[in-house]
């Protein structure tokens, strides 16, 4: 359920394995719209452990190696530079386009595997057939998993695996104590044709200070030949207690008062932005989930762990639960073992990167904490 990265990387595992794959997304198509990505090194790794047939060159291609962290102040002057170190024959942390990534692991899939203008609903685990033996107290649910979509329709599968991102609806039924945390930032996040602003893989903090905090690296060549720049905005406020109104506001462009509190180039480059390459959101994370599984229903990516944006660690981390969940598929045990196998492997990982990002959000994050406005 979902065909972000971390949906669209394990279809085309389980596919490849030889399982009768459905990848169902609330959207008509892969939605590649975005930005651009740190894709950290364990990301593209897992990117390279997927081993399907031309996925790392095609994401490598896409994407520019990070050469250089430069944190600056909101007056633009240098607080420090220093260069991102990379043994001979290391694979690079990569700034690549959201789109680019998207794509190539869409391109992966075989035709029929995607089935768009699907919403989940809801979901239940049927109970084990009657002739199933009793192996312990607990109530085995291994039964067939039953979806309900929006437009009606129902589905049944013997596995379900939620990777339908931070508003999951298949993650807060396998965990009720699920629930978002207001981080405290509205954020912009934007691409625009710029080959000046940054060079040659570089990436540009500007320490958070007046209520704002900005990022900017350069992405690279699009397939045009034209050099990409990405930028984030990230301005602290309130999150309005009406949907509506979050929403609403998620519609509006950056506001002149949060760009007059930044350099001026870096101003200018926001600016130049065409608003359709703009993209904005509310800043969540979660608290670590106790099981990552609960019977034939399995979490991988945003919707187990979305975590702060502090470690670039969201992406990176989904795509490597895809390539641990897949290799446990295929290890031969029983599904629940693998499933089981799957769970204990990540589960520390996934919880160290969540705990990390939420510090370093806290440290460098807004001073005061995140208010929701009433309604
Ligand atoms: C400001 C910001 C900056 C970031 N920067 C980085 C970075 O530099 N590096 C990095 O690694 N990560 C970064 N991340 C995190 C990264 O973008 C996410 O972790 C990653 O995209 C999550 O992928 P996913 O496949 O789990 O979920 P998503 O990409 O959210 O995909 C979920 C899919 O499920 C679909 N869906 C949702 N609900 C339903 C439903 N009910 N029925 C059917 N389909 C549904 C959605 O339409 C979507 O296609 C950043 C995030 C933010 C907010």
């Amino acid at each position: 359920m979902g065909a972000g990265s971390a949906g669209l990387l394990l279809a085309a595992l389980l596919q490849r394995q030889g399982h009768r794959v459905s990848l169902l997304e609330r959207a008509p198509r892969v939605r590649t719209d975005g930005c651009g990505i740190l894709l950290v090194k364990s990301g593209v790794e897992a990117v390279a452990a997927a081993e399907l047939p031309g996925l790392l060159e095609r994401v490598l291609a896409a994407g520019v190696p990070v050469s250089r962290f430069v944190v600056r102040n909101l007056r633009g002057d240098l607080i420090e530079s220093s260069p991102a170190a990379r043994e001979p024959g290391e694979l690079p942390s990569l700034l690549v386009p959201r789109r680019a990534i998207l794509e190539a692991l869409a391109a992966q899939l075989e035709p029929g595997v995607l089935v768009g203008d699907a919403e989940l609903l809801s979901w239940r685990q049927e109970a084990p057939p009657a002739a199933a033996p009793a192996a312990s107290c607990e109530p085995a649910k291994e039964g067939p998993v039953q979806l309900v979509l929006a437009d009606g329709g129902r589905w049944q599968g013997d596995l379900l695996v939620g990777a339908d991102g931070l508003f999951s609806k298949v993650a807060p039924l396998l965990d009720p104590r699920r629930h978002l945390n207001y981080l405290g930032d509205r954020v912009w996040r934007g691409v625009v044709r710029d080959g000046t602003f940054c060079r040659d893989g570089e990436f540009f903090v500007y320490a958070r200070g007046r209520g704002v905090y900005a990022n900017v690296f350069d992405l690279g060549l699009d397939a045009a030949g034209q050099p990409l720049t990405h930028w984030g905005l990230f301005q602290e406020e309130p999150l309005p207690a009406d949907r509506q109104e979050q929403r609403r506001l998620l519609g509006e462009a950056v506001p002149e008062a949060a760009l007059a509190k930044l350099p001026a180039d870096l101003a200018a480059l926001m600016r130049a932005t065409p608003p359709q390459d703009v993209v904005a959101n509310w800043s969540f994370d979660i608290d670590p989930l106790p099981h990552l599984v609960d019977g034939r229903v399995a979490l991988v990516g945003d919707a187990a762990h979305a975590m702060s944006s502090s470690q670039a660690r969201g992406m990176t981390a989904g795509l490597e639960d895809a390539v641990s969940l897949a290799r446990h598929l295929a290890s031969g045990a029983d599904p629940g073992a693998a499933l089981a196998a799957y769970e204990a492997e990540r589960l520390p990982v996934v919880h160290g990167y969540q705990q990390r990002s939420r510090s370093v959000s806290e440290r460098t994050g807004r001073r005061r904490p995140p208010q929701v406005q009433k309604a």
